[in-house]
């Protein structure tokens, strides 16, 4: 067979863009060579339906050992009695708890898309706001922080079976504690959604949610560095303690009904080439190398916002806790799509992105977002955070100036072309 070329010059130029350019997209890493190399391998070929020890399909033996593998690991990184390492991405492993956990037409409770959630936490463009009720708790207007009032009041009016803590575009510490009281109080589920801080939870910079949610989901992609997919976790003493009628009506064990609400309820055969890229990318991430990494991600954040705000941007709740932040644009006189378009112009990727209270749509956006994750693996440090800002802020004074964007590139290019990539 003839080499396909015109897909691989494809490819090559991808990681020119990624080895040149300032990769500030949130939800964005780079993986280890090992990581890509397992996520490249012969288990593509192989399928596997079922669970390790319970295939409907010969010759599993193999990948049945870097399952459990996987499956251990992920335990031990977030001390979790239970992970399902399946979810071929964060929305599969949304779907999968919706599954196991609600009938079609049941409340969910889930953090608001344009304060800060994910399309799976409630949107009517989601099957998550098709299929279930949504209702949805924000930030407070004048801080930025969740507003744990308006949850517990929207949680005693609408009466969720299912509450969901986490966000996509959230720059603070979540108290899942408090999620916790407000999802007794009505005796729903709670499911808290980590993909964005997954890394940083696992190494303990952040609270950790297994104590007080009955699920937790996450991508493997973001903080975490790993292959792009999903898992979903149970913490010690929370296997089915619900007393929530289930949709059976019969009890069964919850890890049951979230493996089957994996498989056979929402996907078909593992990528076990992805789930050995898991298991590589979590043996990393149990190391102490990769906790000075996500400490790096969090200073880098910690000095990236202090350098915006000192040039007066407007960060919703002022700052960060963990690797991102969200920057409201409408003082600069700019739109989230202008700055994202100008920026990719100058080499710097990053996402327009609505802000709480958001006056423009969804395609045009007042803000941008910006995460340290991709940078830090990069390694770039705190004292190159506030040289990113200028760049930025020479990119957004200038968006309409295509030769000021240009020599912005060059100089984009002269920081990062220098610094070793993965994979290159
Ligand atoms: N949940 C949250 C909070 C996310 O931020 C994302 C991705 O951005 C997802 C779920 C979905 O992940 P995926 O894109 O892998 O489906």
């Amino acid at each position: 067979m003839q080499r396909d070329e015109q897909i691989f010059e494809l490819i090559n130029a991808e990681k020119e863009r990624q080895v040149d350019g300032i990769e500030l997209i949130a939800s964005e890493n780079f993986v280890s060579d090992q990581v890509m190399e397992a996520a490249g391998s012969v288990l593509t070929n192989k399928y596997a339906e079922g669970y390790p020890g319970k295939r409907y399909y010969g010759g599993c033996e193999v990948v049945d050992e870097v399952e459990n593998i996987a499956i251990e690991r992920a335990k031990t990184l977030f001390g979790a009695a239970y992970a399902n390492v399946q979810p071929h991405s964060g929305s599969q492993a949304n779907t999968a708890v919706f599954h196991a956990c609600l009938k079609p037409g049941d409340t969910i409770l889930g953090f608001d898309l344009s304060h800060g959630g994910h399309l799976t936490h409630g949107s009517p463009v989601n099957f998550s706001g098709k299929l279930y009720r949504p209702t949805f708790y924000g930030v407070k207007k004048d801080t930025g922080y969740i507003d744990y009032d308006m949850l517990a009041d929207q949680a005693k009016k609408e009466q969720p079976k299912l509450i969901i803590a986490g966000a996509s575009a959230y720059s603070r510490d979540i108290d899942f504690a408090k999620f916790r009281e407000v999802a007794d109080s009505v005796g729903a589920v709670l499911l808290a959604d980590i993909s964005h801080p997954a890394g940083l939870i696992a190494k303990g910079i952040l609270n950790d949610p297994m104590p007080h949610c009955h699920i937790v989901t996450t991508t493997t992609h973001k903080t975490l560095r790993g292959p792009r997919g999903g898992m979903i976790m149970m913490g010690e003493n929370i296997d089915n303690p619900f007393g929530i009628t289930l949709k059976s009506g019969k009890l069964r064990k919850m890890s049951g009904l979230l493996d089957s609400g994996v498989f056979p309820g929402n996907q078909g055969g593992p990528l076990e080439h992805i789930i050995a890229a898991k298991a590589i990318a979590f043996g990393e991430a149990l190391t102490d190398e990769f906790l000075h990494y996500m400490l790096q991600v969090k200073h880098n954040a910690d000095a990236m916002a202090k350098a915006f705000v000192a040039k007066d941007y407007n960060l919703i709740s002022g700052g960060t806790d963990n690797h991102m932040m969200l920057i409201d644009l409408r003082n600069k006189n700019i739109t989230g799509k202008d700055a994202e378009n100008a920026l990719v112009k100058a080499d710097i990727t990053v996402n327009k992105n609505m802000v709480p209270f958001d006056t423009e749509s969804p395609f045009v956006t007042s803000g941008i977002r910006v995460g340290t994750a991709a940078i830090t693996t990069r390694g770039l440090k705190e004292t190159d955070m506030s040289y990113v800002v200028d760049l930025i802020d020479e990119v957004l004074k200038n968006y309409e100036n295509d030769t000021v964007l240009e020599g912005i590139a060059e100089k984009v290019n002269k920081l990062m072309g220098g610094r070793p990539l993965f994979n290159v």
